[in-house]
Order: C-alpha cells, then structure tokens, then sequence
C-alpha cells in the first residue's frame, strides 16, 4: 500500500478538484480535504478519513459523487471504500488491513441519504388514465428535463393512489438518462431523522450542507412534518438552497399545499410556486386497466369477468386493489382452481365489505329523503311525526351499517342529537325489518342503491 501510483494520485487531485468547484470551499474544507487516497486496488479506490463520523458523513453524502467522478476519469474505477484512519496512524503495512477497515470498509452505496428505489415503480408499470394523466405527464416531464421544468413539482392525492411510484419512476428515468447526477428520495420522517441525526452531531455545519451536492430531491409524504417545527425550517432552508442552484426538488403529500394546515404560510406559499398535480381517485377504468395490467404482468389468466367485478367492488384505492388481485392469484395457484367471481367473493369477504362500507353520511341522507319523498332538512329536524321520523332513523341505521362513523358522530349529523337516539333508533328499524316486510325491502333497496 503506502503511496498510490502518481497516475492515481493525479486522478484523485483531479477528482478533488472537481468536488471543491461542485461543493463550494467550505464544506470542501471540512469534509473533503482531509480525505487521503490510500491506494486502488482492482475497481476500488481505498481512501482514509480520520473519524468515523466523518466516514459516516461522507459516505452519506459525498461517496457516490466521488465514484461518480473518478469513473468518467478512469473506467476500472467502480467504487469507493471508506476506512477510518487516525490523524499520525502509521498507513497500514500491505498485509494487514487499514485500521478498523474491517469493520469501516464496506462499500459506499448508491446513495446514502437515499432510501431504496422499488425496481417495480416506473413509468413503464404505471397506468394512466384520466385521474392521473396531468401528474403523469408532469413526472415525465421532470424526469426528462436537464434543468427544472417547474419547481417544485408538487404531487398529491389521497392514500394508495401512486404519488411513491411516481416519484420513484422519475428516479429511476433519471438516473437511467443521466447517471452522473445525484438523485436523492426520501420520505419526509427520513428527512426528519437525518436533521436530527445532524443535531445530534452538534455539527456546525448547516443542515443544508447535506444536501448541497443533491441534483433531484424528491421528498414524499410532506404532510408527516407538519407541525414539526424546526424541521420545518430546516426543510425550507434546503429546498430554498437547492432551488437557488436550480436543483429539482419534487414533493408529494395526501394534501394540496393550501389545506397543509400548520404550515408555515410562507412555506406553503412556496411549495405552489412550481407545478401543483392532483392524482385523484381512480375510476372504473383505470381500475380495470390496472388489474388488466397487473393479471398479465403476473402472467396468470384471471377472467375478465372477476377483473371487471373488482374494478367494481374495491373502489379505495390501488394498493388495495393490488392486494385483492394477489390474493386470488395465489389462492388459485394454491389450489390450482380457476379463477371465478365465487372464489374472489370468498377470498376477499373482509376486503370487499371494507369497501362496500365507504358510503358518507351525507349520501345515505340523500338516499332516504329521495326514496322516501322527503327534504334534506327532515333528517337534521325536530319533526316528529313518522312519515318523518321513520326514515330518519332508517338513515341513522344505515349511517351505522355502511359507515365506520360512531354513534356520537352519526347523532351530530342528524341534527345534534344524542347518541342514545342514534342507537334506538339502530334497535328499533333491526326489529321493525324483521316483521315490517315493506320496510325490510325499502331498507335493502337503498343498502343495494348506496354500496352500488
Ligand atoms: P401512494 O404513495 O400514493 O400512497 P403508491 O405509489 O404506494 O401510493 O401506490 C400503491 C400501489 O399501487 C403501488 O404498488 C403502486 O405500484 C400501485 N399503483 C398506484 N397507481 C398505479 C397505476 N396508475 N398503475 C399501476 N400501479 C399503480
Ligand atoms: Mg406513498
């Protein structure tokens, strides 16, 4: 070991050079310049650090770049090993390892501060359809651009509807066009944990300086810092830093910007400036698209018929979807059964009724007051009379049935009333359905009518 070849050390001074102009003298300076090449060996370039803090640092937040830039220099060059070497240590003698290598000396990953890309969320695996077109084309558009289109891009939608996929598709086309750039993912708790990690550190150098050298950083499930104070901010001093140096950031989260209640309003305000792209729920044809997608990617022969009957019955939202298809999918595979309406009706009883219970309040008033000749406002009134009465409490029956909404909050619905009223109003239309045929019947026609 001892002294590398002048060739390699001319490559790492060059490799160092290139760092300093990308990162700036200061934080050059702290992390970079102390960094010693200790030699190459095969594809790996070896180099020293004094502390195993700073190892740690580095390997987060510089050793991909590193890598990055020593292979354009010299191809056989594929990775970089961090080992932890003390001010005045002696370099190791050839046989021996570096001091604690053993322990230090794994590989640098893609990119620390990133979290891992699912290889299945890309653009090629993502169906469009009309509730998410505009998101989609605004991902391609980020991911396909060399400097930001809008910034941010800022997705969101309700749970399981693809924000994650998107973003991690736009990674992966990144990184696919231009391998040189660093791309980082995180999810907003991630961010979090790495500031307080930071804290921690007592660092003096500023939060930002983590994520200086980041090239696209997508931050998913915003909403999980609301609230979170200095978290906030810190977040808010990245994101201003990396817009200033016209690095993309994309953030996603299960609201706009404007109902992130809690937020700052100056953040908030910011986070519009770029593009804002609704994913909004699916509909019946991306629902079956999707499964349709999905059946033959997995390579299993599901009949139409099942597919368009969980299009129609798991209307929540993807993951679920997802669920339900694989779940069959194995069943049948297990059984080596065909795959049939019964057999998804039997395997996904729990599923299905989860579904068939999101019906709102509002709906089921609606509902009754229509089927019953009444007004909207005979449900929240003090009318008393059973033309009236009646049905109201087949509404707060119903509420009860197909809505997960508890009896406190189903009596507020119907004009403020008590939750002792809501639940016999429950006893009283069980009984009544069980000896009153045509309010049994008019009950089942608006269940069958609410859950479609
Ligand atoms: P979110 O982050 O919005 O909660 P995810 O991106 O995690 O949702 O999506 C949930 C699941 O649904 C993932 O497995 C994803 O691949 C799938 N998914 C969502 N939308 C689509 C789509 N349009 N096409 C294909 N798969 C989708
Ligand atoms: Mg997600």
């Amino acid at each position: 070991m001892g002294a590398a070849p002048s060739e390699v050390q001319q490559q790492w001074q060059q490799v160092r050079a290139l760092l300093r102009a990308e990162i700036g003298d200061t934080a050059f300076g702290t992390w970079l310049k102390p960094l010693d090449l200790v030699e190459v060996a095969g594809d790996r370039a070896v180099l020293a650090v004094p502390t195993q803090f700073m190892r740690d640092w580095i390997v987060a937040n510089y050793a991909d770049r590193i890598r990055i830039l020593w292979t354009r220099l010299n191809p056989t060059v594929r990775s970089i090993t961090l080992v932890v070497r003390p001010p005045g240590a002696e370099p190791a003698p050839p046989a021996a390892p570096a001091v604690r290598a053993a322990e230090a000396a794994s590989e640098a990953p893609a990119d620390e501060l990133s979290a891992r890309l699912d290889p299945r969320f890309t653009f090629e695996t993502f169906v469009v359809g009309k509730p998410n077109e505009f998101a989609v084309a605004a991902a391609e558009k980020v991911a396909c651009s060399s400097s930001p289109p809008f910034n941010p891009l800022f997705l969101y939608g309700g749970v399981g509807l693809g924000k994650t996929h998107l973003m991690h598709a736009i990674a992966w086309r990144m990184r696919q066009r231009e391998p040189g750039r660093r791309v980082v993912y995180l999810t907003a708790e991630k961010f979090m944990y790495q500031f307080i990690l930071a804290l921690r550190s007592k660092d003096t150098i500023p939060f930002k300086e983590l994520f200086r050298s980041v090239d696209l950083l997508m931050v998913d499930d915003l909403q999980f810092i609301i609230g979170k104070d200095s978290t906030q901010e810190e977040f808010f001093h990245t994101f201003n830093a990396l817009v200033e140096r016209g690095r993309q950031i994309v953030i996603s989260a299960d609201r706009s910007p404007s109902d992130l209640d809690g937020l700052e309003e100056r953040i908030r305000s910011r986070l519009s400036w770029g593009l804002v792209a609704d994913i909004h729920p699916t509909t019946y044809e991306l629902r079956l698209g999707i499964l349709q997608t999905k059946a033959e990617a997995a390579g299993v022969d599901v009949p139409l018929r099942v597919l368009e009957f969980l299009a129609n019955r798991i209307t929540s939202n993807v993951r679920e979807l997802e669920g339900a298809l694989n779940r069959i999918v194995h069943q049948a595979s297990l059984t080596n059964r065909p795959v049939s309406i019964e057999m998804a009706q039997e395997i996904l009883k729990d599923v299905l009724r989860a579904n068939d219970r999101r019906v709102t309040i509002e709906e089921i008033q609606k509902a009754v007051v229509e089927h019953f000749g009444l007004r909207l406002a005979d449900m929240t009134s003090a009318r008393r009379q059973r033309s009236v009465a009646r049905p109201r409490q087949v509404a707060m029956y119903l509420a009860k049935l197909l809505t997960p909404r508890s009896l406190p909050e189903i009596g507020r619905r119907f004009g403020g009333r008590d939750h002792t009223t809501v639940m016999h109003a429950v006893r009283q239309i069980e009984r009544l359905v069980a000896e009153d045929r045509q309010l049994a019947e008019d009950v089942e026609a608006l269940r069958r009518r609410l859950q479609g």
